[in-house]
C-alpha cells in the first residue's frame, strides 16, 4: 500500500485524479472500520493541508475547513443558530474524540447516527467538493444518499462545509437520546432552529437524526409551525404523525419507540428555544 501527507490542496488534488486513495482524517471513524483487519488501500492523509483548517467567514457564508475539529468547532465564536451543532460537537464521543475527529469525517463516513448531520440541515449546509477540475457545491440533503453512502466521486475531496448566512438566523437546539447520557451512539437526536417575531414563528428548521437511513428535514412540520404563534407549537408537534421518518427496530430500540422518541424530542428542543425566548412556560 502507498501512503501519501500532501501539504498542498494542488498536490492532493492531482494524487486523488491519478488514481484512488482512502482519505483519512481524524481517523475516528476509518480506523475502528478496520478491524483488526490490516491496511490494504492506498491512504490519502490530509492532515497535512493547513489549507483545510479553520472556520472562516466570507460576505455570504459561514465557511468549516475539512480538517476542523469538533473542539475547534466548540472554540469558534459563531452566531446562536449555531448552538446545535455545538451541542451536538459535545456530544461526539469523548473530549479526545472530539480534539481528533473533523465535522466533515462525520459527514463523509454517512452513518444515520451521525450527531453532525441534524444540526447542519438545519443550517441548509452544503458540502465543497473540489478536485482537479473545480470545486462543486451540494447542499447536504443531496451529499448523503443512503446509509454510508455519499455523493462523492473518487477523485474529489470534500473542502468544507459552507453554511449561508441567511441561514444562521435565530437560536438553535439539538437533544440526543441514547441509552447513557455520555459516549454513546444515537437512539434519536433533534436540531431546532427557531426565529421568533415576538410571538410568531418568522422561520423554523427542525431535523431528526437516526429515525431514517439518512437523517431528515422535517418540512411539513415546519410548513405547518411557519406563522404559527409560539403557544400553538407544542399542539402542532404533537399533533404531527413525523412521515419523513422511516425508523428501523435494532440493538438500541425499536422503530416504535423511536418514533415517539423523536417526537419527544423535537418538542424539548422547541420547548427550550421558547423557555430561552422568554415564551416558556408553554410546552405541554
Ligand atoms: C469512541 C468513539 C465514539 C464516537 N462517538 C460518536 C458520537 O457520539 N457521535 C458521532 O456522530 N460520531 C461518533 N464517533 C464517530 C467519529 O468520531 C465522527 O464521525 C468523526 O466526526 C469522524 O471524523 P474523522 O475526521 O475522524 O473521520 P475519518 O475517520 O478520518 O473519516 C471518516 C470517513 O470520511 C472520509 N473522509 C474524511 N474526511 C474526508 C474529506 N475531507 N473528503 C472526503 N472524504 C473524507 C474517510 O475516507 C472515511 O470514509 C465516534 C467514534 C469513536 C471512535
Amino acid at each position: 500500500m502507498d501512503y501519501a501527507r500532501p501539504t498542498e490542496l494542488e498536490e492532493a488534488l492531482g494524487l486523488l485524479w491519478a488514481r484512488r486513495w482512502t482519505i483519512i482524517a481524524g481517523g475516528t471513524d476509518f480506523y475502528p472500520a478496520l478491524g483488526a483487519g490490516p491496511l490494504k488501500d492506498d491512504v490519502l492523509d490530509i492532515n497535512g493541508l493547513s489549507a483545510l483548517q479553520g472556520i472562516a467567514e466570507t460576505e455570504e457564508h459561514f465557511v468549516i475547513g475539512a480538517r476542523t475539529s469538533w473542539s475547534a468547532l466548540l472554540r469558534a465564536p459563531l452566531p446562536p443558530a449555531f448552538d446545535m451543532l455545538k451541542q451536538a460537537a459535545r456530544e461526539v464521543g469523548s473530549v479526545q474524540i472530539q480534539n481528533t475527529g473533523t465535522v466533515a469525517g462525520n459527514l463523509c463516513n454517512a452513518s444515520p447516527a451521525a450527531d453532525g448531520v441534524p444540526p447542519l440541515l438545519a443550517l441548509d449546509a452544503e458540502v465543497a467538493l473540489s478536485s482537479a477540475e473545480g470545486t462543486r457545491h451540494l447542499p447536504l440533503s443531496a451529499f448523503i444518499l443512503g446509509n454510508r453512502e455519499i455523493a462523492r466521486a473518487p477523485h474529489e475531496l470534500v473542502t468544507a462545509i459552507r453554511v449561508p448566512k441567511a441561514s444562521a438566523a435565530g437560536r438553535s437546539s439539538f437533544v440526543k437520546l441514547g441509552a447513557r447520557r455520555y459516549l454513546v451512539i444515537s437512539i434519536a437526536m433533534a436540531a431546532a432552529r427557531l426565529v421568533l417575531d415576538g410571538r410568531q414563528v418568522a422561520e423554523v428548521a427542525i431535523a431528526v437524526g437516526s429515525c431514517s437511513a439518512v437523517a431528515q428535514r422535517l418540512s411539513a412540520l415546519e410548513a405547518r409551525l411557519k406563522g404559527a404563534d409560539a403557544a400553538a407549537l407544542p399542539p402542532l408537534i404533537d399533533a404531527y404523525d413525523f412521515p419523513e421518518l422511516t425508523p428501523i427496530d435494532d440493538v438500541r430500540g425499536t422503530a416504535a419507540y423511536r418514533r415517539q422518541a423523536a417526537r419527544e424530542i423535537v418538542m424539548r428542543a422547541v420547548a427550550g428555544l421558547l423557555d430561552a425566548a422568554g415564551q416558556g412556560g408553554l410546552a405541554a
